[in-house]
């Protein structure tokens, strides 16, 4: 079959844990991306159920209560995608398959749709279907330990990686797969600018090393300056207001670090080749670097590997509706 599609020659991918993941972690980038044409596709793999809720008025949302939190985030996460400008964000096997793990070692690790728990092969074969439909030449997902050790996390890793592995088999492979990352100069910088103060994010951690967190720069591979994105960044945060108290230490540091805290973001190069530096310490300044966005993927007239597979934007119903924000990774470190 021959495919046509309409999308943009730019197709960025980022797969997320929970709801707010996506603007702590990448949101400026997202907005640059989207400002810049390109088309941004959001899949969330859960609904953020187990996260703390930081509205006193909604906490009968609660697991424990109403549980409902989840569904309260679908629209939290709608309000941070319009901040973005992202209008193509899913949840992965559509909202609800996959429910917020919680905190590594806990019961609801075993609930039965735990997402910490799902079959690998049958989640990637669901991100594998968005892959088929947008045809990203670039992902973009967290390292082995997720960031920061939360096992949703871990498994949107896991996910990512076998969909890739099986979008290779068929032909249709991004290009690139990137992973979030903090540089530890970055994190000295803010450890060493926190130490005089009384709301200190870093408290009681001596140095770098403790964290769970912070890549040596030298395996820095990409730095997305996105400054003019910060206020963007912040109100998608803003949107997830169960999950970021309105006076958290991030808009503290934001307000102490100006628009870079906010507007700049980094990666590690995980699959495929790095393109030309455009950056400072040789990093890239753009995913799309060295990656020919006019004839891969699905631009128009392609035959189609997987023939069948329709890769137009027919975006199912389902996975149009908004996408909400993510539990307690926004207070796990200084993203
Ligand atoms: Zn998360």
């Amino acid at each position: 079959m021959t495919v046509v599609t309409t999308l943009p020659d730019r197709r960025l991918l980022l797969v997320h844990a929970h709801p707010d993941d996506e603007s702590i972690g990448t949101g400026s980038t997202m907005a640059h991306y989207a400002a810049d044409g390109a088309h941004v596709t959001l899949v969330t793999c859960t609904l953020g159920e187990e996260g703390e809720i930081h509205r006193p008025e909604l906490a009968q949302l609660a697991a424990a209560e109403a549980d409902q939190l989840g569904g309260f985030r679908i629209g939290e996460l709608a309000a941070a995608c319009a901040a973005l400008g992202v209008t193509d964000h899913r949840f992965l096997g559509g909202a609800g398959r996959y429910r917020d793990s919680g905190m590594m070692g806990l019961a609801t690790n075993e609930h039965p749709r735990a997402f910490w728990a799902a079959d690998l092969d049958v989640a990637a074969g669901q991100l594998l279907d968005v892959i088929r439909e947008v045809r990203p030449q670039v992902m973009v997902t967290y390292d082995p330990n997720g960031f920061y050790g939360h096992p949703d996390h871990i498994q949107a890793h896991r996910v990512t990686m076998r969909a890739h592995e099986l979008a290779a088999a068929e032909g249709i492979a991004p290009a690139k797969v990137y992973w979030t990352a903090l540089p530890r100069s970055v994190l000295e910088a803010g450890m060493s600018h926190f130490t005089e103060s009384s709301d200190n994010p870093f408290a009681g951690i001596d140095s770098v090393d403790e964290l769970p967190f912070g890549t040596p720069d030298d395996q820095i591979a990409a730095r997305i300056d996105a400054t003019d994105q910060h206020a963007a960044k912040e109100a998608a945060m803003r949107a997830h207001g169960t999950q970021i108290p309105a006076n958290s230490w991030l808009y503290a540091i934001a307000g102490n670090f100006g628009a870079e805290f906010m507007g700049v973001e980094f990666f590690t190069l995980a699959v495929g080749e790095p393109g030309p530096a455009g950056g400072p310490n040789g990093w890239e300044s753009d995913l799309f670097a060295g990656i020919d966005t006019t004839s891969s993927g699905s631009s128009a007239g392609r035959p189609d590997p997987a023939a069948g597979q329709p890769v137009a934007a027919a975006r199912r119903p389902e996975q149009a509706s908004p996408v909400g924000g993510g539990p307690a990774s926004a207070m796990a470190g200084p993203r």
